[in-house]
């Protein structure tokens, strides 16, 4: 690969070894490229990872790679004192590549549809009020949910939001959406299903509600008001983020870094 970009998060020691990889780089006559670069470094956590992919998850000719500033995360496969490691493996090696799919939701507004990508899940989530969600799985009504929102996410996001959820870790090569209720309200009158839910990657769940207004669809780290939504509709995007991975790291290693 010739032409790199990094995204580095904003404390001195992940700038430092973003410059680091940046002066080795141009040293190696490697070019630095923010329009189309062919490979994205993220310096950071899996949350600069997150800012990394929304940036770039438009070219579906990137790879990204990750190297941790904290302890290693789930996106990130070199640890701050790796950093000559990944270096050399930058310049001389070729990667292999994982492509994990990123998660897509439809959203009607004002009978406008707005499609937007995410990583890690898709949630609609109102903090004010009782939100009541009709909840169909391909089409098929499943319950009608009350409490504070739903949470959708895939393997990737599995360690992220649907943790605190009690949502299950998915392991790396099972594709599947999974549905996770956020405080959900349960008792003779409310009743929905509770147990967060695994389902095959091509499957549509949709939400519908009479009234969305107050409530906020939350994707990854950005949000959007969900004034005058009538319908949101979540299933596997066919757009895939590639990571290169340039050794193996152990998922149960990663596993480690959440508790
Ligand atoms: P953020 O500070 O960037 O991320 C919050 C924490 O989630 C950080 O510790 C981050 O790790 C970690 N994280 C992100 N993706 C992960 C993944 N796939 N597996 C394991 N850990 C992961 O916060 P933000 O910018 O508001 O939101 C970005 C993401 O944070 C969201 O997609 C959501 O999943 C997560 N989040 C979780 C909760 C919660 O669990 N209650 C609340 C808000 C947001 P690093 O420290 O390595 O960056
Ligand atoms: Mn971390």
């Amino acid at each position: 690969m010739q032409r790199f970009y990094i995204v580095e998060k904003e404390d001195q020691e992940s700038k430092r070894l973003g410059q680091k990889i940046k002066d080795a780089l141009i040293l190696n006559n490697k070019s630095l490229d923010a329009t189309h670069p062919q490979c994205v470094i993220s310096v950071g956590g899996d949350g600069t990872f997150l800012h990394a992919v929304h940036k770039f998850k438009h070219h579906d000719d990137v790879v990204f790679v990750g190297l941790h500033t904290g302890t290693l995360g789930f996106f990130t496969d070199f640890e701050a004192d790796e950093v000559d490691i990944l270096i050399e493996n930058l310049v001389n090696s070729t990667p292999i590549i994982e492509s994990t799919p990123l998660l897509e939701v439809i959203i009607t507004q004002d009978q406008i549809i707005t499609t937007l990508e995410a990583l890690n899940e898709i949630r609609v989530e109102n903090i004010v009020r009782t939100q009541e969600i009709q909840v169909y799985i391909n089409q098929e009504m499943m319950e009608i949910f009350r409490g504070n929102g739903l949470c959708v996410s895939g393997q990737a996001g599995s360690t992220a939001y649907n943790r605190s959820l009690k949502g299950a870790i998915i392991a790396p090569g099972l594709d599947v959406l999974q549905l996770t209720e956020i405080s959900g309200i349960h008792h003779r009158a409310y009743q929905s299903i509770g147990s967060p839910l695994v389902l095959p990657k091509d499957t549509l769940i949709t939400f519908i509600s009479d009234n969305f207004n107050g409530a906020k669809i939350l994707y990854d780290y950005h949000v959007l008001d969900c004034d005058n939504v009538t319908k949101v509709e979540i299933k596997t995007s066919t757009k895939k983020v590639n990571m290169a991975r340039y050794r193996p790291t152990s998922y149960i290693k990663r596993l480690h870094c959440l508790f």
